[in-house]
């Protein structure tokens, strides 16, 4: 089939590179030309494994183009499928300013009979409102909108779109649902299961979907959190948990609260739609909360490890990605931990594998040792296998401190107090810090230490 992709994005690009590789002719649009050009040579603007290959592969045989003519790929594809940005609205809601104009720019080129579906994740009722906006430009009704939200995950993109738990396609009349059936028949092939439904509910599922899963990661770590207080391990407690199959053991590891491009914002569009249609969600609007609460707890909890003043101390920070195998930072721990510390006048330094962030006087480093350099303490905030190996005693020997804050649990406190080091971890009884425990236990009820001993410096 021919298809043309609108977003060259996470969710673009690898929908077009697995398309082509699933035998159909794919041009990718996207509005930024630099990336076009880019990704024509060869050069793929994002890391994703799997991805370049997939992209010299399919580009090679003639499968998978690139350009910034919207309106050619438009007028040559069967199915158009917008993959654009719908980044969190000034409400929470979700923009949907990039979709609407791409729907626009699509209204004008495309030929009759093209199925329009929407791979953004977008509020319920999006596909209906956008079959106004196309009639209206086109001034006819001889097009189909649909949906087909994506559930693929950075990091394993190209294995989650090859071998999907499910395909969603959304639609409201028959030809519609068949065409995108047809589309994904190399994958439900090979028993992949449609889930073949109305646009609302599909639009539904996506947003219904990510808040629950938001929520596992929420749950968890308030568990960690009591886990620390009553000297569990939450390492055992979520095995406990997850080998049950009505629970699931992913989404059950502790961490600084979810961050990405997705969880974020789909939470609050989706609590906006809901107050919106006066059904609230208090399960979502208290998780929202708690999450961001949670990335400046582990700031507060940074600085409580502190020996002196803030402005004579420096932190290194490892890790900037939200998470491992991606260099997305969209909405990361480190993009709200680092600001904080370097407001309470801390030196901060970071490194990432992959990912780079620009912020106001935060120092980027080549390796976690030059990031530790003198640094009073480190703190683990991406899960990154290079982190679980860490050289701890050139660590050691780098830092001025002694404190690991490993937001992720990948190293182990005995390994690390051979060192010389103490690793702070989550969920799990804490090695006292020496002096203040032993002469000023924390008070029974109060979260020990550093958390409750600098709220009001974040
Ligand atoms: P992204 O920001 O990486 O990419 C969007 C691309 O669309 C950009 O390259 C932008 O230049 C391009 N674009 C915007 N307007 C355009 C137009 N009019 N014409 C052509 N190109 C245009 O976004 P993403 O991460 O790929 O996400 C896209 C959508 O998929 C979002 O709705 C997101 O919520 C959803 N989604 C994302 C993920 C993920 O892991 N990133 C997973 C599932 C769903």
């Amino acid at each position: 089939m021919h298809v043309a992709i609108i977003g060259a994005g996470y969710v673009g690009l690898t929908t077009s590179a697995c398309l082509a590789e699933l035998g159909h002719d794919v041009t990718c649009v996207d509005i930024d030309s630099n990336r076009v050009s880019l990704l024509r040579d060869g050069i793929v603007p994002i890391h994703e494994p799997g991805l370049e290959e997939l992209i010299q592969t399919n580009g090679a045989k003639g499968r998978l183009h690139f350009t910034s003519d919207l309106e050619a790929a438009a007028t040559a594809a069967e199915i158009v499928l917008l993959a654009v940005g719908t980044p969190k609205g000034a409400g929470g809601e979700a923009d949907l300013s990039q979709v609407r104009a791409a729907a626009r720019a699509v209204a004008k080129a495309m030929r009759p009979d093209t199925v329009i579906a929407i791979k953004s994740t977008v509020e319920a009722g999006t596909a209906r409102l956008m079959r106004e906006l196309i009639a209206e430009v086109r001034g006819a009704l001889d097009f189909r909108v649909a949906s087909n939200p994506e559930f693929l995950r950075e990091g394993s993109a190209v294995a989650d779109f090859m071998k999907p738990d499910r395909i969603v396609i959304g639609a409201d009349d028959q030809d519609a649902g068949a065409r995108l059936v047809e589309l994904y028949r190399p994958l439900t092939k090979r028993g992949v299961p449609v889930v073949l439904t109305g646009t609302v509910n599909a639009e539904l599922i996506k947003y219904a979907a990510n808040a629950f899963l938001a929520l596992k990661i929420g749950y968890i770590n308030d568990v960690a959190d009591l886990c620390e207080e009553i000297g569990g391990d939450i390492t055992a407690v979520s095995r406990g948990i997850g080998l049950d199959p009505r629970i699931g053991s992913s989404f059950l590891a502790p961490g600084p609260g979810y961050g990405d491009s997705c969880f974020p914002k789909d939470t609050e569009a989706f609590a906006s739609i809901a107050r919106r249609y006066a059904a609230p969600q208090p399960l979502i609007e208290t998780l929202i909360g708690r999450n961001q609460e949670r990335k400046r707890r582990l700031a507060a909890r940074i600085l409580g490890e502190l020996e002196g003043p803030p402005s004579k101390a420096r932190v290194a920070l490892f890790g900037l990605a939200f998470k491992a195998d991606t260099d997305d930072t969209r909405e990361s721990a480190a993009l709200t931990i680092a600001p904080i510390l370097s407001q309470n006048g801390v030196a901060v330094a970071t490194y990432d594998p992959m990912a780079r962030a620009m912020m106001k006087g935060v120092a980027q480093h080549e390796s976690p040792y030059a990031a530790a350099e003198g640094a009073d303490v480190v703190a683990i905030l991406t899960e990154w296998p290079e982190f679980a190996g860490l050289d701890l005693k050139r660590l050691a020997q780098t830092m001025r401190g002694k404190v690991i804050l490993d937001c992720r649990n990948l190293l182990d406190p005995q390994r690390v107090s051979k060192h010389g080091l103490r690793c702070v971890s989550l969920g799990r009884a804490q090695t006292p810090r020496k002096a203040t425990y032993l002469h000023a236990p924390p008070k029974t009820g109060k979260r020990a230490g550093p958390a409750a001993a600098a709220p009001n410096q974040v």
